[in-house]
């Protein structure tokens, strides 16, 4: 066990009230590709720069263009959770952990078996007619072509995902900020905290076992008590 780690576990031990927010990097590793990343291919590819393409405004004007993005890019139907997801289910299953808040719309924390999950930006396994409301599963927007419709009335189908230029969920963003607010321990990682709402929300928590885990440094890196630059799944996964 790596020196940082062994603090790590000190500090989970003597813990009982520990929330934990996460950004792409908790998902990268499960091999979930983080859809800001342009490369050459994705150049021949796309024609938008993501930002642009997972905008509201370009949901409404191409939503051919838009599709074929998000199918490709956001969808990982073999993605599996890695050792981060698995060590943070054990916690709360061990009543140690209250809360995971996660930027990510994959559903992994769930798949490995964490039950308090706030999904700040949405997830791509649920899915809404936006004309009757009726629910689509992940198999029908994987396996539809082009522009998903309803069955049920011919309306077309959204994913269940805060696009730019839309609110996030006020609800989950109260009740992400009174879990920070209340964590005697709160975990930040896989996220350079650049990303909105990540660096306003992490303000509420008051005390005194902040830890950083990324694999790059962080912009601000707060007043945090610990900050381990290495792999979230390795890190979490000795302690
Ligand atoms: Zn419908």
């Amino acid at each position: 066990m790596t020196e940082s780690a062994k603090r790590l576990k000190d500090l989970v031990d003597g813990s009982d009230n520990i929330v934990f927010f996460g950004g792409a990097g908790v998902s990268t590793e499960s091999g979930i590709p983080d859809f800001r990343s342009e490369d050459g291919l994705y150049r021949q590819q796309y024609d938008y720069p993501p930002e642009t393409i997972l905008s509201h405004t370009f949901y409404e004007s191409k939503p051919e263009e838009f599709f074929r993005f998000y199918r490709a890019k956001l969808l990982a139907p073999d993605a599996k959770p890695n050792a981060a997801h698995r060590k943070l289910a054990e916690l709360e299953k061990r009543g140690k952990l209250k809360a995971v808040i996660t930027q990510n719309i994959d559903g992994l924390h769930q798949a490995a078996g964490s039950l308090t999950v706030l999904e700040l930006h949405g997830s791509v396994l649920r899915n809404y007619c936006e004309s009757c409301g009726k629910a689509y599963e992940f198999a029908f927007m994987l396996s539809s072509r082009g522009v998903p419709h309803c069955a049920a009335c011919g309306g077309r189908v959204k994913p269940d995902v805060v696009l730019y230029e839309e609110g996030l969920d006020m609800d989950t963003m109260e009740r992400a900020a009174r879990y920070i607010a209340e964590a005697d321990m709160l975990i930040i990682g896989g996220t350079s905290l650049n990303v909105y709402p990540a660096a306003g929300l992490i303000r509420w928590y008051q005390g005194h076992k902040l830890v950083i885990i990324n694999k790059s440094p962080v912009a601000a890196d707060l007043s945090a008590d610990l900050v381990i630059n290495d792999s979230i799944g390795e890190t979490l996964d000795q302690i």
